[in-house]
């Protein structure tokens, strides 16, 4: 019997989130000979214009942003060799609390089984074993981060095809460090104020309900250039100030939760594909 490719799938709700995230999975999946499908869920209209201007701000055009930010996307996509780029299309729905989360047809506001459906008939099409999105927080809070996790669960029930689903995460023992190398870059990171009130639920997880570490360190360089091709948003500007090396012994290693598994591979794991192959 041919054996199918394996195939990995990753949602995403902006142009660049594939790239801090899971560039590295992404990149070293593919030079493993995995199919990777990269779904973009917003057109990133959101973000800087260029030259850095902000969203409502003069000289802000929502479509030109949109326009720029799908060639980046494309760049990006080349860097990390990714097989299949598919984009949503969903209006950014900006910050929470932005005006633009209600704007019509946001990401935000649009229903998840409508958006979910969409998602489903591509998990048919291309049938991932893994697929890969947020946590229910979106990771930080951002709504189309939360949206995107949203439709990618309710996408997995309808389907009940891909044999494993993770959501990201980043280990907070490592964000000590993280913080500590962007001060030295002059990048302001706030210390942590332990009596501070929490301004969200807390970033990252502890190490031991992290469910998966793939060492990704190979591929830093093609995750660097996938983030340098979205060098229009200023909040990247930081990571790619660390240079190729530093931001490998940083990035190198992307973290998981396993949320669903048909294949009983034990954990804590160093491969998506365990129990796959
Ligand atoms: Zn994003």
């Amino acid at each position: 019997m041919a054996q199918r490719p394996l195939t990995l799938m990753a949602v995403h709700a902006h142009p660049d989130d594939e790239a801090t995230g899971t560039g590295g999975v992404l990149a070293r999946y593919a030079a493993e000979g995995v199919t990777t499908v990269l779904v973009t869920c917003t057109d990133g209209r959101c973000g800087d214009g260029p030259g850095g201007v902000k969203p409502g701000e003069p000289g802000h055009d929502p479509a030109a942003v949109a326009a720029m930010r799908l060639v980046e996307l494309e760049a990006s996509c080349a860097a990390l060799k990714v097989t299949h780029l598919e984009v949503l299309g969903y209006p950014d729905s900006g910050m929470m609390g932005w005006p633009t989360n209600d704007a019509a047809g946001s990401f935000w506001t649009t229903p998840v089984p409508e958006a979910a459906q969409r998602l489903a008939a591509l998990i048919d099409r291309y049938q991932p074993d893994v697929v890969v999105t947020y946590d229910e927080n979106g990771f930080y809070g951002h709504p189309d981060h939360i949206q995107a996790h949203r439709i990618t669960m309710a996408a997995v029930e309808l389907t009940g095809s891909p044999a494993k689903v993770y959501w990201t995460t980043v280990p907070r023992s490592g964000m000590e460090e993280f913080g500590k190398t962007l001060r030295e870059l002059g990048v302001e990171f706030p210390e942590p104020d332990p009596d501070a009130p929490p301004a969200g639920p807390p970033m990252g997880l502890p190490d031991e309900e992290i469910s998966t570490w793939v060492d990704t360190r190979a591929y830093g360089p093609q995750k660097f250039d996938a983030l340098a091709a979205h060098a229009s948003q200023g909040e990247n500007i930081f990571f790619l100030r660390m240079g190729k090396e530093k931001f490998t012994e940083l990035m190198g290693v992307e973290t998981f939760v396993r949320v669903r598994d048909t294949t009983g591979a034990p954990l804590p794991e160093d491969d998506l594909f365990a129990g796959l192959r």
